[in-house]
């Protein structure tokens, strides 16, 4: 048989299930860990495909395991569907017009993200069943990426330890399989205890907490001058005291996320940032409780799975936009500021190469990016719990386009292209370049020990979780 012809005519075929998907999961968005109806609607659409799929795994409720076929390899697809707080939004809409109603959005687009994944988890089970293969497909349902460690919770409950290789993918503005790395984070918590007393009374039987806090953030800003260049701390205060200026403070709370291009680099900013805010208690007088609640560890491609991942969507294609599919993006691209735009139509001619006029008629990026080794070298300085799986199964992620050039995610005008045709045509991209990507793992099982070799050359095996004992999924932080 031929396998790319089969996986392009197989997904003709189940292209309505692809959008429909797309499009519902675009209506639920709902928040972190509270993802039930994504969950059940995507669970009843590969049970409908033949997948036996078992619910609540990791403990978590919103999260799935649907498996199919038997035997080795066992290939992973992932599929997130948590949306983000503040950002529902019109579809198509480029003017600023939350859904009446409706505070969340899919804002990172894992709508797309769920749809493609599913869809690509059908794809790959229909050629096992066609070419009589051995091999497993097990299509994981990973809830909470955005704010809650879903699938750093669900490795260390147990899940994604069957794999011989993962794949997965996530909405750009481009499309690739690269090799890009993406930095870890952890999160921890400082509580400052003190004494309260009246301010301008009695000040001197007070011992302030939230100078403490105040003290402990100059400290870490100072820290940043002595720190790697791609660390990142971030903080915000979850308790200021209150909000009497004319009371000492008894009682802050401190947020910390520590991002770093390595884990271990994170677990080391933690240290130093544990010993300033002990040196901000003994300055003030006060106690200091610090927790780590969470974290993400940093995510490592793997270049055998990359490489198999970049040629199989090379095959099978980059979105295939439509004259309505422009127009939409037409509209976004005009409601930029001039200068915003210039630099849009310039970054995707060049990407096309085309002309700026020629793009400024299509302007969605359709070219691919191959992998290239050396992406190894460019570390992402944004976070994903894939990083956890990348530490426990050989990895690759691809990208399809959703937006204009130029749009971040966790922005409304993401959230208004991800739920328009735009978004299906990605998702049916993804699915394709994903499926077959399977097929060349299965065609080719020797990879996964070259890959599985790679990874430990990495790792030498150890991964320690960035979660601690005792926080169960949803505690910790939700935001
Ligand atoms: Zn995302």
């Amino acid at each position: 048989m031929n396998d790319l012809q089969f996986i392009l005519d197989t997904a003709a075929e189940k292209r309505p299930v692809i959008d429909r998907m797309t499009q519902t999961i675009w209506d639920y968005a709902e928040p972190d860990y509270g993802e039930y109806q994504s969950c059940d609607y995507l669970v009843s659409v590969l049970e409908q495909e033949g997948f036996t799929v078992e619910k609540g795994v990791g403990g978590i409720p919103t999260a799935f395991a649907a498996r199919y076929g038997h035997g080795h390899p066992v290939i992973g697809i992932t599929a997130e569907y948590d949306s983000l707080p503040g950002l529902s939004q019109e579809r198509g809409n480029p003017v600023r017009s939350p859904l009446p109603g409706h505070t969340h959005g899919h804002g990172c687009g894992h709508n797309v993200l769920g749809s493609g994944a599913v869809g690509a988890a059908i794809l790959a089970r229909h050629w096992l069943e066609e070419s009589g293969t051995e091999g497993t497909i097990v299509c994981y349902g990973t809830p909470a990426e955005e704010n809650g460690f879903g699938k750093t919770f669900m490795l260390k409950a147990g899940c994604f330890r069957e794999l011989d290789a993962c794949f997965t993918w996530h909405p750009r503005p481009y499309n690739a399989s690269p090799a890009y790395c993406h930095v870890g984070y952890l999160v921890a918590k400082f509580t400052f205890s003190g004494v309260s007393a009246h301010a301008a009374a009695s000040p001197e039987k007070g011992r302030s907490a939230l100078d403490a806090c105040e003290l402990m953030n100059v400290g870490v800003n100072y820290l940043r001058e002595h720190v790697i260049d791609k660390a990142r701390m971030h903080y915000a205060y979850l308790d200021a005291g209150g909000q009497a200026p004319n009371v000492v403070q008894s009682h802050t709370v401190l947020l910390y996320y520590l991002r770093a291009p390595k884990i271990a680099y994170s677990k080391y900013l933690l240290e130093r940032v544990s010993d300033i805010a002990r040196g901000a208690a003994l300055m003030t007088g006060t106690q200091v409780q610090i927790e780590q609640v969470g974290g993400m560890s940093d995510y490592i491609p793997n270049p055998v799975m990359c490489r198999t991942l970049s040629d199989a969507y090379l095959a099978t294609g980059a979105p295939d936009f439509d004259e309505e599919d422009y127009r939409i993006a037409r509209r976004f691209v005009e409601a930029l500021p001039p200068e915003q735009k210039a630099e849009v139509l310039k970054s995707g001619a060049a990407a096309n190469g085309v002309s700026e006029e020629e793009f400024a008629a299509k302007p969605l990026i359709t070219s691919i990016i191959p992998f290239d080794p050396a992406q190894q070298n460019t570390i992402l300085t944004g976070s994903t719990d894939f990083g956890d799986v990348s530490y426990a199964v050989p990895c690759a992620q691809l990208n399809a386009t959703t937006c204009i050039p130029g749009t971040s995610m966790h922005t409304w005008q993401h959230t208004a292209m991800v739920g328009t045709s735009i978004g299906n045509k990605a998702a049916f991209a993804a699915a394709k370049g994903i499926a077959y990507g399977c097929v060349k793992v299965f065609r080719q099982p020797e990879l996964c020990a070259e890959a599985r070799k790679q990874l430990l050359a990495v790792t030498h095996g150890e991964y320690e979780s960035p979660i601690p004992d005792g926080i169960l999924p949803g505690e910790g932080i939700t935001l």
